[in-house]
């Protein structure tokens, strides 16, 4: 199931879309500035994250995932 949102971006305060799937993904996406955060909700833990200005990452260590 999933739920959505819309959202003031927190990069650039236009209108961001917040998807919650199944109870356990936050992803926040800004078509406006290209800013992206997807977030389990379980665990607290950034799955992934983009904003303009700072440059793409992935905090899963691929060691320990
Ligand atoms: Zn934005």
């Amino acid at each position: 199931m999933t739920k959505t949102q819309i959202i003031p971006c927190p990069n650039c305060g236009d209108r961001a879309i917040r998807k919650i799937v199944d109870n356990s993904i936050k992803r926040t996406s800004c078509e406006s500035c290209d800013y992206l955060l997807v977030q389990c909700l379980k665990t607290g833990k950034v799955i992934e994250a983009y904003a303009p200005g700072i440059n793409s990452y992935c905090v899963i260590d691929p060691v320990s995932a």
